[in-house]
């Protein structure tokens, strides 16, 4: 059924608008606003915070931070439980206020408010497993007991492209954990951050425990707060470039940080694979989320014996996808964030062209309102194509070839990145080889989708440090201690 004005106007208008901070609703002498990438339209206008406010924000939190460390860890799961099962009544609404704001289809807007909600869940779970260990020191006498606690306030940076998930993974755990929180979503999502905030509140988070600040000034805003000895944890996901100036500007504090970053994750399809379960989960892998994802299938190495039919078959779902506003009935590819989204995949696909690639289907932005590419497909690119070296972002699958496996590897292997890597093959011993050689967080045997609350995410080389998710997930948030009883 298609989405009614009335519907548009009553989940944006009943959004906060306002930082929050101390549990109070804080106004801002500027305002920033917030477009629907499918129209250009602005449809909100939410507070800008200055740097000053975000030390007031980080000022609440560590004002909080005893009392939330004391609640019981019971208490704090079931105000996590009560978040999740909150978000999951009002899922239609934040789905479709994430499609608004970030242009990704209803559809898929609905399966992130499942995603994003099930990490309030699993922590919920988490929050009464904390524990240390207890044991005799090997001379004896002395008895070594390890405890956890949570590390101190947090301070978070989110991305756009998963507006939900990316704080509800962050939330979840630290909140678990015993650490209070501050926030900053990106300044184009911000309006999903500020409803999941106000939905946390109503499910019994203290006041001061989760803090939102919203601005366009995230360099300035964001190294204040950084530079405060109050806060005591950094966690970032975003593009690898800001990451390392992140890193440096933590390391002053000696913070302890979790980076989840950019990535390039290799397809390979062995000479042995399923081919049609291959083309299917390269759909899942290259196209889920408009291809906007960090874990989205960046590079197709295809074994040279099946490369040929593995594109054209990939073209033909690619060009059978449906193109529009992420409100419309049936539309499965919606717009890309930015402008300056369309012009970097312009660039990457010229650059593979001019070096001798053939588009099989797309290749071209669309002439129309709003930030649209279409669903594309290279075959016989180059190796050395900036295509198959930088995070593409959008819907473009280029295809390349190998002729062994340890050509394959290698290439899969060749670039700084390192979160996920897919690989399709029907053999157990080579599905094993390929995942140990494999230089990533992540490898997804014969799947084109590795995201699981109950799993630990992240990335290694350039993709990041630390993990998201799964029982690794708190510990981001808990620092061990030892303490030595001597008899
Ligand atoms: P981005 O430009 O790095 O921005 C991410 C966040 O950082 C935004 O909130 C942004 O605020 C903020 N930011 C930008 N410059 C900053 C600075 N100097 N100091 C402090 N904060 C700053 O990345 P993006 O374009 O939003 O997201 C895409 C990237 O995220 C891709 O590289 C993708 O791979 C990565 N990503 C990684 C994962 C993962 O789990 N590994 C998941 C999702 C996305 P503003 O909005 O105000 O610019």
């Amino acid at each position: 059924m298609a989405v009614r004005a009335s519907d548009i106007s009553r989940v944006i208008g009943q959004v906060p608008k306002d930082l929050l901070i101390g549990g109070k609703s804080i106004s801002t002498a500027s305002t920033l606003p917030v477009e629907n990438p499918a129209t250009g339209e602005t449809i909100a206008e939410v507070a800008d915070a200055t740097a000053d406010q975000g030390l007031r924000a980080l000022e609440a939190a560590a004002d909080a931070q005893p009392d939330w460390a004391a609640t019981e860890p019971r208490e704090r799961g079931e105000i996590l439980r009560r978040a999740f099962e909150l978000i999951g009544e009002r899922a239609d609404d934040i789905a479709l206020l994430m499609t608004l704001e970030m242009g990704k289809p209803l559809a898929e807007s609905r399966t992130e408010v499942s995603y994003g909600a099930e990490f309030l869940r699993w922590f919920s779970e988490e929050a009464v497993r904390i524990a240390g260990r207890y044991a005799v020191a090997p001379s004896g006498g002395t008895r070594l007991l390890t405890m956890k606690q949570p590390v101190g306030p947090v301070f978070a940076i989110t991305p756009w492209n998963f507006p939900l998930a990316m704080g509800t993974r962050k939330i979840g755990p630290a909140l678990a954990a015993g650490c209070t929180f501050v926030i900053k979503p990106a300044a184009l999502t911000p309006l999903t951050t500020l409803a999941v905030a106000a939905i946390l509140a109503e499910a019994g988070v203290p006041d001061g425990v989760l803090n939102v600040i919203t601005t366009s000034s995230s360099g300035e805003v964001s190294s204040a707060i950084i530079a405060d000895p109050r806060l005591r944890k950094l966690t970032f996901t975003g593009s690898t470039e800001v990451g390392r100036k992140l890193i440096e500007q933590s390391a002053k504090q000696v913070l302890k940080t979790s980076m989840e970053l950019g990535g390039n994750a290799p397809f390979l399809v062995f000479s042995d694979a399923d081919l049609d379960a291959a083309v299917d989960g390269a759909m899942l892998a290259k196209m889920r989320n408009i291809g906007e994802a960090c874990t989205a299938a960046n590079r197709f190495l295809v074994h040279e014996s099946m490369a040929e039919e593995f594109a054209t078959r990939l073209a033909g779902q690619m060009a059978e996808l449906t193109i529009g506003t992420g409100t419309d009935d049936g539309v499965q590819v919606g717009p890309l964030i930015e402008q300056a989204a369309i012009d970097k995949i312009d660039e990457l696909v010229s650059d593979a062209v001019d070096s001798g690639a053939t588009i099989l289907t797309g290749g071209e932005a669309l002439d129309r309102t709003g930030h649209f590419y279409p669903p594309t497909v290279l075959s016989r690119v180059p190796a050395g194509c900036r295509i198959l070296r930088e995070e593409i972002f959008g819907p473009v699958a280029p295809v390349a070839t190998f002729n062994s496996d340890e050509e394959g590897l290698a290439l899969a292997n060749d670039t700084e990145f390192g979160l996920v890597a897919y690989a399709y093959t029907q053999s157990l011993s080579r599905a094993v080889r390929v995942a140990e050689a494999l230089q990533t967080g992540m490898v997804g045997i014969n799947q084109g989708i590795v995201s699981n609350p109950a799993a630990p995410f992240g990335g290694v080389k350039a993709s990041g440090l630390g993990r998201e998710g799964g029982p690794e997930g708190i510990e981001e948030y808990l620092e061990t201690k030892y303490v030595g009883i001597k008899l």
